[in-house]
């Protein structure tokens, strides 16, 4: 490790990354003048990682769920969605009936999400910014869903919710961790002192965005872009990556 001076009495350590020691040829993304900036502020900052991103999960790295397992399953009771049964109590009971009553317990749920795999170029778009940030993935959906679906993206971390199974492993009730988590989570993170950048899809998203110091929207339906004209659109990963490295650098 070398240490230089930048002006008269202050000092910062000049970090080397296991991947520039392994010579990694990454078409010079290792050394960019964002990166460079970037590893300036967090020496001087002591080495703590004080931008954070928080990922929604799906429609941005793996695809919806309840749609995907639907087709797959050829259940299409199972698309019915908020829209269509503002209750989410209603909606999660009459989802769960439909699963016992097709006789699928979650062994047999959890191998038809694992097929399903992480949306195209998911796990190299995630590998490169945990690499640059600190990412928490913000999901309402289940760990029990979305754990053979982690498994493809490297297990990332991710706060949801859970389901309850009984003892033929029928699930029987899920419990929310708590009401608004993605925007209560954001709130918090900022109490700890970090910068928040947060992507997500849909308008479950919106109150986290908002909650955020930068908010992104990533291949949102039109209404949700028309209605939330103050976030930026992106709709791929590279505009997704570009517009996050934008936001970081103003914070
Ligand atoms: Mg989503």
């Amino acid at each position: 490790m070398t240490v230089r001076r930048v002006k008269p009495g202050t000092t910062v350590k000049t970090f080397v990354t296991p991947d520039s020691i392994r010579g990694r040829n990454d078409g010079g993304r290792y050394n960019s003048p964002f990166r460079q900036r970037r590893l300036f502020v967090l020496a001087n900052v002591g080495g703590f990682f004080v931008q954070l991103v928080c990922l929604d999960l799906e429609g941005v790295l793996v695809p919806e769920i309840w749609i995907e397992f639907a087709n797959r399953t050829g259940i299409p009771e199972l698309r019915r969605t908020t829209r269509d049964e503002p209750d989410y109590d209603k909606l999660m009971s009459y989802r769960l009936d439909l699963l016992k009553r097709h006789k699928l317990g979650l062994p047999d749920i959890q191998k038809v999400i694992a097929e399903m795999g992480p949306m195209s170029g998911a796990k190299a778009f995630l590998d490169a910014l945990r690499r640059d940030f600190q990412v928490i993935i913000l999901s309402d959906t289940f760990y029990e869903f979305a754990m053979p679906l982690m498994a493809q993206l490297g297990f990332p971390t991710l706060f949801c919710h859970k389901l309850e199974a009984d003892a033929a492993g029928f699930l029987v009730n899920y419990r929310l961790r708590m009401p608004n988590q993605k925007q209560e989570s954001v709130r918090r993170f900022k109490e700890l002192e970090f910068k928040v950048i947060a992507a997500g899809d849909s308008y479950n998203d919106t109150a986290m965005l908002g909650e955020a110091h930068a908010g992104i929207l990533f291949h949102p339906p039109q209404n949700v872009i028309d209605e939330f004209p103050q976030f930026p659109v992106t709709m791929n990963y590279v505009e997704l990556r570009a517009a996050i490295d934008a936001a970081a650098a103003t914070l």
